[in-house]
């Protein structure tokens, strides 16, 4: 029995989650920004969780981020 109630966020990398964190918008209409990132088991596979907070208002959120390790992907040619 997992912890269902995280939606699970699909990136292949640390920095897509960032990008994610950046791009989303609080209700208020301002950024997140991030607190903390802890690591937390989801279906026995280790994912990312951010601890964040909007910037204006200061709802908290937390958002877990699976990273596709597992699919091989060949390393991003520089
Ligand atoms: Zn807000």
């Amino acid at each position: 029995m997992g912890d269902s109630s995280y939606n699970v966020i699909r990136v292949r990398k640390v920095s897509d989650a960032k990008r994610y964190i950046q791009t989303k918008k609080c209700t208020c209409g301002d950024p997140y920004m991030i607190i903390s990132v802890d690591s937390t088991k989801i279906d026995g596979k280790t994912c990312d969780l951010y601890h964040v907070v909007c910037r204006g208002c200061g709802d908290k959120k937390d958002l877990v981020f699976k990273l596709s390790r597992d699919e091989r992907e060949p390393p991003e040619a520089y």
